[in-house]
């Protein structure tokens, strides 16, 4: 090795002994072989063809990656995107749980999960995690329904059954939560994160499926029956939710869009006995319009399609403005008559009544008339809005549809009611007004019905049990588009709360595991991302501002910016980009995401006129008057009015407290390729999954400690020719061959009682210095 060639070389590692901080940076030669970051394919293997001063340039040689011969072969990379490959890496595929690397980085990681998923093995453990490849509907016999059966058969201890072949799967995740619930009779959970498209909702099926079966593993027939019956009962609420509460969207043809927690229940010997659902942030404005390649909700379609169509009186498709605004009105999920029907069998399974049935899809078709109804502007005072009177018919079948006067719902559109001292005063709404409170009647509605269908499959599943729970949470992922909003600011604030609650146990876990081997681990910090989530919730942080902006009349989007800029404008977590006036971004743990505030004041208040409720609630249909609340009296209007964001905050509270106080796990599900094609694979893309649900959190949380971990044997057997002391007491041994190479410090390697704990830049020291002796 000619160590002058090395220009990442700020410590020459033959002086004994180290300083310890120059050993920081490794130097590199050209030959050297090396993991690197391909612009195209994330982490690839290669080796160093030239060294400049903060980077170089390399080449690729990775067989195995078939994608990355194709393209640019050749990259200039940055020196933090260089890791020294290692022959441990080699054996890779193998491991089931990537903490068993010995070497734990980015590049191993990703190889692993490519080399596994492209011999169809879409599992891999990491720790406590399941990383769940999406094999896009490819059918990989192992992971096949039938085989269920087989792993249940293999009894508790599955994990102990030689070549069972199964290991890991959610399965093995659902089978792990289900006994330390009925060992330690202590709730559970399974966090399921992932982006849109990434499997999920299909994880979280395949969960559930498990828990039914292996509760009523050893049952009498008896108590199999009863099981089964509440598993069937459970699993036709999925096609009800998922017609009212999915769509398609460019990245997923059945996108969930709401949030999902379900706390299975067990009576106290372990049996099944029903479950409760909490939904969060129905995405309302997906009931309006769809963008181009996009749906509106399932349920419009199939209900246009369906057995009622003549009931609902429903003209030709094309008629409809919301089904027809993204241009795509087939889809290969929830789209024709069969599936209408489905979808009502599973609401009379639930224990809808059959006109119960029928007067549910009054609301989604009286949207679709309402949304055609014309609001112009009045040619004769242009401030105010008219009724297009050629969309006559519209008003008139969505009001027969609500069983509400159309000549009382036309006036809520038209004008409304301003309370002042001297008395209420009625005045006509402008156009844009008019359209919103159509558009505001119509989201109310539908958030309504959805969340009444949600009580009715809680009336039918919901079970007291004085045994324990699981709880299965299908939320949304950490979302980045090119503008995000309001919406993606909740959402992203929910991953960021998930994640302080992951590295928070991860890290203990971890730290937990170095004390029972005897490390020290006072020096040890933490990733930590408590200051972010209290800027976000906390006491003056962006979404209690945006409440106190919301409560003052005058307040604008840009009032509510200022606020925070003089809030948090020293915040590390927080940032301004200087040439946009109307966003400001947040330095998230998966990145910097940009937020414009456009319309915050408004997403947050989500009002609906209190007389625009009272014409719903007079109603003659039960399921029509409930969709929407009694307006809160104004004498008992204490304080703040609700909002969606303060909601939303209390609900994630709650359920964090619910979390918390549970036994976690988790499955991470991972979109391989953007395509949605079987045995593809984007590093690119995998790569920041992996940083945007957290997993890579476990190898910060290494990385903070020991990335490194080596049994005390194969250390020495390993270095048996650094080991300069004659004596045969292996801890000895061990200590001659860490002060040899320079490691000894603390900073970079302890002595475990039955492992050898190296920071990864020591582990590249000791292979040099091998190679030196
Ligand atoms: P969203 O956030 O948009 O709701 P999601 O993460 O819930 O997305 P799913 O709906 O579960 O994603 O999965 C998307 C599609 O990927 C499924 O419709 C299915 O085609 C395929 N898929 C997911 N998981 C699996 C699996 N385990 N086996 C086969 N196909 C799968
Ligand atoms: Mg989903």
């Amino acid at each position: 090795m000619t160590l002058t060639s090395c220009i990442f070389l700020v410590a020459k590692f033959i002086a004994l002994p180290m300083d310890c901080r120059k050993l920081m940076s490794i130097s590199f030669s050209p030959g050297d072989a090396v993991f690197f970051v391909h612009p195209q394919h994330s982490w690839v293997r290669g080796s160093v063809i030239s060294v400049e001063k903060d980077s170089a340039t390399c080449k690729v040689e990775d067989k195995e990656r078939k994608e990355v011969q194709q393209g640019e072969t050749i990259a200039k990379v940055k020196s933090d995107g260089i890791e020294m490959f290692h022959n441990e890496c080699l054996d890779d595929a193998k491991h089931d749980d990537l903490l068993h690397l010995s070497v734990l980085h980015e590049a191993t990681l990703l190889r692993c999960l490519y080399l596994r998923y492209m011999t169809d093995v879409i599992y891999t453990n990491i720790g406590a995690i399941v990383v769940a490849l999406n094999p896009f509907n490819y059918e990989i016999p192992r992971y096949k329904d039938d085989r269920m059966s087989k792993f249940l058969a293999l009894g508790k201890h599955f994990d102990k059954v030689p070549n069972h072949g199964l290991y890991p799967h959610s399965w093995a995740c659902a089978h792990n939560t289900y006994f330390e619930m009925v060992e330690n009779s202590e709730n559970q959970c399974v966090l399921i994160s992932g982006e849109s498209g990434a499997g999920k909702t299909e994880a979280t099926k395949i969960v559930m499926k498990y828990l039914a079966g292996v509760s009523c593993l050893g049952g009498t027939a008896d108590e199999k029956k009863h099981s089964d019956g509440v598993g069937a009962k459970l699993t036709a609420c999925s096609p009800i939710l998922e017609c009212f509460g999915n769509a398609k969207t460019v990245r997923n043809d059945n996108s969930s869009r709401f949030g999902k927690f379900m706390e299975v229940k067990f009576n106290g010997q372990g049996r099944l006995v029903g479950a409760f659902t909490t939904k969060y942030l129905l995405e309302k404005s997906r009931i309006i319009t769809a963008s181009e390649g996009e749906r509106v909700y399932h349920s419009f379609y199939v209900a246009l399609r369906g057995k009622y169509k003549g009931h609902l009186q429903f003209e030709s498709e094309s008629t409809y403005v919301s089904v027809n605004s993204g241009k795509c009105l087939t889809n290969k999920e929830y789209d024709t008559a069969d599936d209408f029907e489905e979808v009502c069998d599973a609401m009379k399974k639930v224990g809808m009544s059959d006109d119960e049935v029928k007067s549910v899809w009054h609301i989604p078709a009286a949207i679709l008339n309402l949304l055609n109804v014309g609001l112009l502007e009045d040619k004769a005072e242009r401030e105010f809005s008219t009724f297009d009177d050629k969309t006559q018919k519209f008003l008139v079948q969505a009001a027969k549809l609500l069983y509400v006067s159309d000549q009382d719902l036309l006036k809520e559109l038209l004008y409304f009611v301003r309370t002042t001292p001297d008395g209420d005063i009625v005045s006509r709404t402008s156009t844009d007004g008019a359209i919103d409170a159509r558009n505001a009647l119509c989201k109310h509605m539908y958030d309504g019905v959805f969340a009444w269908l949600v009580e009715k499959c809680n009336e039918t599943c919901d079970a007291q049990s004085q045994g324990n729970w699981i709880g299965l949470l299908d939320i949304f992922g950490f979302e980045d588009f090119k503008l995000n909003s309001f919406e993606q600011l909740c959402i992203n604030l929910t991953n960021e709360t998930l994640q302080g609650h992951y590295n928070n146990f991860i890290f203990n876990k971890d730290m937990a595991e170095c004390r029972a081997e005897g490390i020290d681990v006072a020096d040890i910090i933490s990733p930590d991302n408590t200051k972010c989530i209290q800027m976000l919730t906390g006491q003056g942080g962006v979404i209690p501002l945006l409440d106190e902006c919301c409560a003052i009349d005058k307040s604008t989007d840009f009032t509510f910016l200022d606020k925070v800029d003089t809030a948090h404008s020293k915040n590390t977590f927080y940032g301004k980009n200087k040439t946009s006036r109307d966003t400001f971004f947040v330095r998230h743990y998966a990145g910097d995401v940009t937020y414009t505030i456009t319309s915050w004041i408004e997403k947050n208040k989500d009002t609906l006129r209190d007389q625009m409720k009272l014409l719903i609630r007079r109603s003659t249909d039960k399921i029509v008057a409930q969709s929407l609340p009694l307006p809160v009296p104004k004498e008992q209007q204490k304080g703040k009015a609700p909002t969606v964001g303060g909601f939303f905050a209390l609900q994630l509270r709650s359920l964090m407290e619910k979390i918390n106080a549970t036994n976690p796990h988790w499955i991470r599900c991972v979109k391989p390729h953007p395509a949605k094609k079987a045995l593809h694979f984007d590093g690119v893309m995998t790569m920041k999954q992996l940083e945007s649900s957290g997993v890579l959190g476990t190898v910060k949380i290494r990385k903070a400690g020991y990335p490194v971990r080596i049994q005390n044997e194969n250390f020495l057997k390993k270095y048996r020719v650094c080991v300069t002391v004659s004596t045969a007491d292996p801890m000895a041994r061990i200590e001659s061959v860490l002060t040899n190479a320079g490691v000894s410090d603390k900073k970079f390697s302890q002595k475990g009682r039955t492992k050898v704990f190296l920071k990864t830049e020591a582990l590249t020291r000791l292979e040099r210095f091998r190679d030196e002796c």
